[in-house]
């Protein structure tokens, strides 16, 4: 049967969904609409983990062979601070410049016929009545989504972190994480090559860096096109020695706070969503095109395989896609919160352990050595050298409280929780004007990083030491590091997982100064990682 849909917007999603339908569907009447002209992007490159791309590439080979003909490919992420620099090999990806992806993806869209109307703001959807299926495909702001309602369900958590997008002439050689130091706070960079004469250089500080520096002064709120120049002369001048003295690039650069944006439904009637405009992750993560064209892929399937039952494929679609991208934000929540606290660890952590702590965001210590032994290698040897032993036989001193190593047990006694050290049983208590001399604080994590100020507020007095359960492994994490970097209090982690490689990473990467393996049924949660 022959149908007629309407896409709006001509993204990486947009374009991809209406080629891949036209190839599909060769009798039907696809029509885009895209606001910007066809030669128009904003922002720089896209970058993509080679292993994440196979559902893509089997659906067409637009994006691998765009790759391998104009993309760069590197296999190591560097980490560069204080006159250090890291490298994290195992790690395959490649860039490419957005507006060469776009393009190439309009090529695609053209050869199979898809009736593209570039400039031309779409229509509101009442006006849009001829057709069978509209697809909203409009970006993080999306208008269709507007125009739904609050029925979609849609929410959107801004980060706290200020961000700005840029590009440099300066070639790099592969992703790298270069953080610097100014008078005013700490400033991290995202880098990396996107073609022969560009690379992405993607800038982060927090909120009262930003201001100290006076870069809170250009108006956000004025259309798109004016770049910040004071912030480009400034973070030239902070990064000259990373850039090799190389000009920043600027294209509608602007400060902005990141914005994660979840959706519980994906359509409405015959509209249905896909990419930014229903779901966004950090761009640590790098996968918000790989998303929106995973999205397009299972869209234009369904829509094809049930093309008389619209309803019907637009469930489908929602059913398979939602649980994949919910996974994907799962594992930008922790990204992004370190990038909301890189400030924090530059200053705690010598730059291995702050590499190493960067790397295992979401995993463990033997996935870290799969990919790279060395790295693996120089941070257990640098632990070594400073404490005499390694991590899980390291002694602690907490108070009066002596631990001869560091992985615990916490169980419990007549109700009473206790902390477990080789002979040693040491009760615990929940109520933090009863924790000193030896008697350790027992703190419940929530389970979001909302509850997270409530819990703070009982982390008062001077326990010998913090033991943190319950909550999940991401806010038990965050409350180690509030208790030990910025309280200076001895943090032990609770953990379900009996295997040791969690342990070792939680204690490596200066994330808790001991873990508890939980043996109490009342304190259990979830698995420390699951990556
Ligand atoms: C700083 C930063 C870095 C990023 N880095 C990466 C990365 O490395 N890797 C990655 O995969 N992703 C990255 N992303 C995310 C990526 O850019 C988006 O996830 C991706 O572009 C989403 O594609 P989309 O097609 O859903 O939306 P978009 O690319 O936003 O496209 C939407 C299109 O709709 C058009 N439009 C909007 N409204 C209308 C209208 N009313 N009528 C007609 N046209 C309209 C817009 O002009 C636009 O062309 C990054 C994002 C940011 C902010």
């Amino acid at each position: 049967m022959t149908i007629r849909v309407a896409c709006i917007g001509g993204g990486p999603g947009g374009l991809f969904f209406t080629a891949l339908l036209k190839q599909r569907m060769p009798e039907a009447d696809v029509v885009l609409f895209e606001r910007n002209q066809a030669s128009d992007a904003f922002g720089f490159g896209v970058v993509f983990s080679d292993a994440t791309l196979r559902r893509i590439n089997e659906a067409d080979p637009v994006l691998r062979d765009g790759l391998k003909n104009f993309g760069k490919h590197w296999d190591s992420i560097e980490v560069w601070l204080k006159d250090d620099r890291r490298s994290f090999g195992g790690n395959g990806m490649a860039a490419i410049h957005r507006k060469t992806i776009l393009r190439l993806l309009q090529e695609r869209a053209a050869q199979v016929g898809v009736d593209m109307r570039f400039g031309q703001v779409a229509p509101r959807l009442d006006e849009l009545g001829e057709y069978d299926l509209i697809v909203g495909a409009d970006g993080a702001n999306s208008l269709t989504r507007e125009q739904l309602g609050e029925a979609l369900g849609h929410t959107a958590e801004t980060a706290t972190a200020k961000f700005i997008w840029f590009g440099t002439t300066n070639l790099f050689n592969g992703l790298t994480f270069i953080h610097r130091r100014s008078e005013h706070g700490n400033f991290a960079a995202h880098a990396y090559p996107i073609s022969d004469e560009l690379s992405t250089f993607i800038v982060e500080t927090d909120q009262e860096t930003w201001r100290k520096a006076g870069l809170d002064e250009f108006d956000v709120s004025q259309p798109p096109g004016p770049s910040d120049a004071k912030t480009q002369r400034y973070l030239e001048k902070l990064f000259a020695e990373d850039i090799e003295g190389q000009p920043l690039v600027a294209n509608n650069s602007r400060w902005a706070n990141f914005r994660t944006r979840q959706t519980k439904t994906w359509h409405c009637g015959n509209v249905a969503l896909l990419g930014d405009a229903v779901h966004t992750a950090h761009f640590s993560v790098g996968s918000g095109t790989k998303m929106a064209m995973e999205d397009a892929v299972v869209l234009a399937r369904e829509v094809a395989a049930h093309a008389g039952n619209l309803e019907l494929a637009l469930t489908n679609y929602e059913a398979e896609r939602q649980p994949e991208v919910a996974k994907i934000q799962n594992s930008a929540r922790p990204s992004l919160s370190w990038w909301e606290h890189f400030s924090r660890y530059y200053q705690a952590f010598e730059p291995l352990q702050f590499t190493f702590h960067f790397f295992s965001r979401s995993i463990d210590i033997e996935k870290i050595r799969q990919r790279d032994p060395e790295l693996v290698d120089a941070a257990e040897k640098e632990w070594k050298e400073i404490h005499g032993a390694d991590p899980l036989n390291t002694p602690l001193q907490a108070g009066p409280v002596s631990f001869d190593g560091r992985l615990l047990r916490l169980t419990t006694s007549q109700g009473t929780p206790v902390l477990v050290a080789g002979a040693q049983e040491l009760p615990l208590t929940e109520v933090p004007e009863e924790a000193s001399g030896s008697t350790g604080l027992l703190i419940t994590a929530p389970d979001t990083e909302d509850g997270l100020d409530a819990v703070l507020e009982n982390l008062s007095g001077t326990p010998a030491f913090v033991v943190i359960a319950g909550g999940n492994p991401f806010t038990r994490s965050l409350l180690s590091e509030e208790a030990r970097l910025a309280r200076g209090l001895t943090s032990i982690m609770v953990n379900d997982d009996p295997d040791t490689a969690p342990a070792v990473t939680l204690i490596l990467s200066g994330r808790a100064d001991a873990v508890a393996i939980n043996e109490a049924p009342a304190f259990h949660s979830d698995k420390a990682f699951d990556a």
